[in-house]
């Protein structure tokens, strides 16, 4: 891929999918990262042996692609400083704010401009993300590739062609590891209660999750399937998913994600 990419912001997404792209082959001297000071680049650069610089509008003179990377807060006045330099050139602009729409961006860039809207989710770090990507009409199907080629540096992309969706993306997966987190909490309790250290059950319950998602992502059955298939009339699981079930818990799951949604609708 010639496409040369350069990162506004090179802290945690960055850094990530930076990783995730040089693993995936991409040409570490196609790649520049920025950040106000040299103390967050030297690590990347040294690191990596991408290229770095602290002028952002330097930094874009020559990219095909810019990701914004940093804090939502600070966007916009990182956007406007950069308008006449991206107005130059031009480039794909890709978005891992969360809450900041494609129309405001652009804006913000001085108008008419491709724009990919994603919404990444913390596992991307660790090169486990799921993002939900949203593309401008502007945006044109090679750009839509390499959109795509960037966030499956870090996991899982799908596309979805309507923003307002990214806000059940956001309910599904942007915040939703943190629901598995909890899930772990309250086994890590439950498990120590019947005796457990509280490690053992943590260790037992997180590898459990490891494996039922890999499992339910290798196989071709419905989760549905897969979980009939592990219980047995009258058995252990039966009585635990029998009780989960009573106490409601795809009410609970609904509830939480309608709320979650809705707040992304708000801050949107
Ligand atoms: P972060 O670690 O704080 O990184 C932001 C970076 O931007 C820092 O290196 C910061 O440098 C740099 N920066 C500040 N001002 C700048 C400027 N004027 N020009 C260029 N760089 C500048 O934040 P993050 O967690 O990576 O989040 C970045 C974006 O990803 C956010 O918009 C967030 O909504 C989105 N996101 C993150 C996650 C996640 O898992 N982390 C998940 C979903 C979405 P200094 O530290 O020197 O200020």
């Amino acid at each position: 891929m010639a496409s040369r990419v350069t990162f506004i912001g090179a802290g945690n997404m960055a850094g990530a999918i930076i990783g995730g792209m040089i693993d995936s082959g991409f040409a570490p001297d196609a790649i520049t990262a920025t950040s106000p000071s040299d103390e967050m680049l030297a690590p990347l650069r040294d690191r990596l042996g991408i290229r770095t610089e602290t002028d952002n509008d330097a930094a874009v003179e020559q990219a095909d692609v810019v990701v914004l990377a940093v804090k939502p807060q600070i966007m916009r006045e990182v956007c406007e400083k950069m308008r006449s330099a991206i107005q130059a050139r031009r480039p794909l602009i890709i978005s891992v704010a969360a809450g900041l729409p494609a129309e405001t961006l652009e804006h913000w860039l001085g108008g008419e401009l491709a724009v990919v809207r994603c919404m990444p989710n913390t596992p991307s770090l660790v090169g486990a993300g799921a993002s939900g990507l949203y593309a401008n009409t502007r945006v044109e199907a090679s750009q839509r590739e390499l959109a795509t080629e960037l966030m499956e540096a870090v996991g899982l992309v799908e596309w979805v062609d309507d923003e307002a969706l990214l806000e059940a993306v956001t309910a599904v997966s942007g915040s939703a590891p943190a629901y598995f987190f909890l899930m772990f909490e309250a086994m890590e309790e439950a498990g120590a209660s019947l005796g457990l250290s509280a490690d053992t059950a943590r260790r037992l319950a997180m590898q459990t999750a490891y494996g039922a998602a890999k499992m339910a992502m290798q196989s071709d059955k419905t989760p549905a399937e897969l979980k009939r298939n592990v219980m047995s009339p009258g058995g252990t699981t039966e009585r635990a998913i029998e009780h989960l079930e009573g106490a409601g818990l795809r009410r609970i799951v609904q509830d939480a994600m309608n709320a979650c949604a809705h707040r992304a609708s708000e801050m949107a």
